[in-house]
């Protein structure tokens, strides 16, 4: 594997604001996305994980400039994407593609396969019938289907039929980075594997890069070279796989990891388990912002917030737990403890 990152996110914020009364006054923001950064290598895969409205489908739109950044870098193979006109961003598409979580949804109903398939070589410029109906028919193939399905609509198919359909419309560009949005949580569990085995088998064929975004850490672990967890628009560990798996350090992500079965019954793994909901990202918590779910709270916890810094062998963690700063306010707490004795 190359190790040399295609995609570098330095700083990335998308901040929703939230305007009321009749002028539209803006009153604060929602922070969907608070300063993340992370890098993904060419031919990679990064698994993103964490609950509904942690931020990581809107880092898939904003990596894509279908939302625009309210702060920080995206490099992309060399250019900086922020800073493209729509014109050019448009161009780059060609290279970035995403496969979404409702490929029902996701395809127009009164379109057949093979348009649907054949509007992105058009809208990239690819002129030739001919070349376009060879193109369709090929990756049609290329994703388990059949030139015959060219003219069927999305209706007639099964929902993991129509999630290969949506594959195959994301490999037309021939592209560089896909951007999975939970490609397979509408599935069926069986299906889920098939559809996870073509994108594998996929990877290897197309020299292909994933963003695979999912809400389960059971679904990327095969998958991924490094995940991503994510909560409240923060990045709170990144680790490669089988690190953060074995051996998950935030609590954040051993409470997902605890909600994951494991198929050895001899295996015994630490259970951590957190209360409550997600708390709103337009008035997040203070400090540490899964403080207010965290069972190993401490007092600096609620007021600073800690940074994701490299903890051991490339497996970054946000959490005082792990930070020299916080052994030092344990030590004071100690002392405090002991002089009221
Ligand atoms: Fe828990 Fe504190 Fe670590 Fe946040 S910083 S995860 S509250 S121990």
């Amino acid at each position: 594997m190359d190790q040399k990152p295609l995609l570098k996110v330095e700083g990335l914020k998308k901040y929703f604001p939230i305007k009321k009364g009749l002028l539209g006054k803006t009153v604060g923001h929602v922070k969907a996305v608070d300063d993340i950064s992370f890098y993904v290598n060419k031919g990679e895969t990064l698994g993103i994980v964490g609950e509904s409205g942690c931020g990581k489908s809107t880092t898939g739109r904003v990596l894509m400039r279908l939302l625009e950044p309210t702060e920080g870098t995206v490099e992309f193979d060399g250019k900086e994407l922020t800073s493209l006109s729509t014109n050019e961003m448009r161009k780059m598409r060609r290279d970035i593609q995403m496969v979404f979580q409702d490929p029902y949804a996701s395809l127009n109903p009164r379109h057949t396969i093979g348009k649907i398939l054949e509007e992105p070589l058009l809208v990239h410029g690819i002129s030739d019938a001919k070349e376009r109906r060879k193109s369709v028919i090929k990756f049609l193939e290329i994703v388990g289907l059949s030139a015959f399905h060219a003219k069927r609509y999305p209706h007639q198919f099964s929902g993991g039929q129509r999630q290969r359909i949506g594959i195959a419309r994301a490999l037309m560009t021939n592209p560089k980075l896909i951007i999975a949005d939970e490609p397979v949580s509408a599935l069926d569990v069986s299906i889920q594997a098939q559809v996870l085995n073509l994108m594998q088998d996929l990877q290897k064929e197309f020299d292909l890069t994933y963003i695979f975004i999912a809400h389960d850490l059971g679904v990327v672990r095969h998958i991924s070279d490094r995940v991503g967890v994510m909560y409240l628009g923060k990045m709170v560990e990144l680790a490669p796989s089988e690190q953060l798996y074995a051996n998950p350090l935030h609590p954040y992500t051993k409470a997902l990891l605890s909600a994951v079965p494991v198929p050895d019954p001899d295996f015994v793994k630490e259970q951590v388990m957190i209360d409550g909901d997600i708390p709103s990202p337009a008035n997040p918590p203070s400090g540490c912002t899964f403080h207010t779910r965290c069972p190993f709270k401490m007092d600096i916890c609620t007021k600073v917030s800690p940074k994701l810094t490299e903890h051991e062998n490339g497996q970054s963690v946000a959490c005082h737990l792990y930070s020299e700063q916080a052994d030092t306010d344990i030590e004071m707490k100690e002392k405090e403890m002991e002089g009221s004795l």
